[in-house]
C-alpha cells in the first residue's frame, strides 16, 4: 500500500473493492516482521480495514534468543498468537502461503484454502540452509542434539563454550549469511 509524498494513511480508502466492505489485508507470515506490519496496521488505519494473519505455527517464536539459550544466557520467547490477533482485531488463520494469483487477488494456502484479499503483505521471512560446509548450521536448540546430553552446555557461556571444543577439537565462531 503506498501513498502520496506527505500524505497520511489516516482516513486512507483504497479504490478496490472499498465502496461495499471494509477492505481486507491479507498478512502471510507471523514473524517479526508480519507482527509488526500488523500492529502498524492498526495503529495508523484503525478499524477501517479488516485484517487476516496467516500463520504458519500458533506462537511467535523470537529466534535471536535461540543462540543465548542453549549457553543459559536466554530464554527463547514464545507468544500465542490467537491472544495477539484478538488483542488487534485481526483474524488469525493457521496455514502456510504456496501460492498467489496477483490479478485475482487471492492467495493459496497449502491446504488448498483460497484467501482473498485487496491488500496482501508477504512476510514469510528467510529459507535457512547450510552455508558453510563443515559448519554447524545453527536455527535452533534443537541444533545442539548432535553433541549429546553430557556435551550440552548448562550455565555460563565460557563453560560451555569450553565443553563444546573440548570434546569435538572444533573451533568455535558464529556466522550469519
Ligand atoms: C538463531 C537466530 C539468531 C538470530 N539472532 C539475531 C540477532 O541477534 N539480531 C537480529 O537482529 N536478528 C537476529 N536473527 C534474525 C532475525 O530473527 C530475523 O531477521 C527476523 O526474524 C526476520 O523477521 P521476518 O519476519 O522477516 O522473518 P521470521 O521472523 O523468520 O518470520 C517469518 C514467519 O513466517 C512463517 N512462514 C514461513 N513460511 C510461511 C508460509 N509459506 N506461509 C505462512 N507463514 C510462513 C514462519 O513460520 C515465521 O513465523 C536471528 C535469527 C536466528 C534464526
Amino acid at each position: 500500500m503506498t501513498a502520496a509524498p506527505g500524505r497520511s494513511y489516516a482516513g486512507y480508502v483504497p479504490k478496490v473493492r472499498a465502496v461495499h466492505h471494509r477492505p481486507k489485508i491479507l498478512i502471510a507470515g507471523a514473524g517479526v516482521a508480519g507482527l509488526e506490519t500488523l500492529l502498524a496496521l492498526r495503529s495508523l488505519l484503525g478499524g477501517t480495514v479488516e485484517i487476516e494473519l496467516l500463520a504458519a505455527e500458533p506462537e511467535f517464536v523470537y529466534h535471536p534468543l535461540a543462540v543465548a539459550a542453549p549457553f543459559g544466557l536466554g530464554e527463547v520467547r514464545r507468544i500465542d498468537l490467537a491472544a495477539v490477533a484478538a488483542d488487534h482485531d485481526a483474524h488469525l488463520r493457521l496455514g502456510a502461503l504456496a501460492a498467489v494469483d496477483a490479478a485475482a487477488s487471492v492467495a493459496q494456502t497449502e491446504g488448498g484454502q483460497a484467501l482473498a484479499y485487496d491488500f496482501l503483505v508477504v512476510a514469510i521471512g528467510a529459507r535457512r540452509w547450510p552455508a558453510i560446509e563443515g559448519a554447524l548450521t545453527f536455527t535452533g536448540g534443537e541444533d545442539l542434539e548432535p553433541f549429546g546430553e553430557a556435551d550440552r552446555p548448562r550455565a555460563g557461556r565460557d563453560r560451555a563454550t569450553a565443553g563444546v571444543c573440548r570434546r569435538h577439537r572444533r573451533r568455535v565462531a558464529a556466522a550469519a549469511v
